[in-house]
């Protein structure tokens, strides 16, 4: 696989007003904390980015890729590898504005490597699990609830009938 890009040169596409290129590149992800648990992405991710030249000055750009993560299942522990799927986009028009300045873009050099990090924490799910309706755990007892569905605990009686069981009547 190819070299892993963190910085990219911009202007050396040298690209004039209005024309855009598509580009073939492989970024790095490092692991995360995500909900007490640590999550490996891949190391290399093959990405897309497109760039465009505006008319005006300044670029827009777009990031795409997709990467599969692995760590445990948030319900019930067991591996889980959930697919995330991330598609970005940055515009940097220098004069357009502070909302119009990127944060990954200094004097034509793309931070590619904090945009994917940052791109791809976004596009995190609220909830990493093994699967959409993995069952979880038994709150009472810790046992996976997908090996055992009818999975179940015996009431416990109500106090109040256990005393009158206490009672004889003669
Ligand atoms: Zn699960
Ligand atoms: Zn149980």
């Amino acid at each position: 696989m190819a070299q892993r890009t963190d910085v990219f040169d911009l202007a050396a596409l040298g690209l004039t007003p209005g024309e855009g290129r598509r580009l073939d590149l492989v970024v790095g992800l490092d692991p995360l904390d995500f909900g007490g648990e640590t999550y490996a992405p891949e190391a290399l991710v093959p990405a897309r980015l497109e760039v465009s030249k505006m008319t005006g000055g300044g670029y827009a750009l777009r990031l795409a890729f997709a990467v599969v993560l692995s760590g445990p299942c948030q319900r019930c522990l067991e591996a889980a590898t959930p697919r995330v799927e991330v598609d970005a986009r940055e515009v940097d028009q220098p004069g357009g504005g502070e909302e119009l300045r990127s944060p990954y873009i200094d004097d034509g050099e793309l931070d590619l490597a904090a945009w994917a990090r940052d791109a791809y924490a976004l596009a995190l799910p609220t909830q990493v699990v093994c699967r959409e309706d993995c069952a979880g755990l038994c709150p009472e007892c810790g046992v996976s609830l997908n090996e055992d569905p009818g999975h179940a605990h015996e009431r416990e009686p109500d106090p109040r009938w256990a005393k009158l069981r206490e009672l004889r009547f003669e």
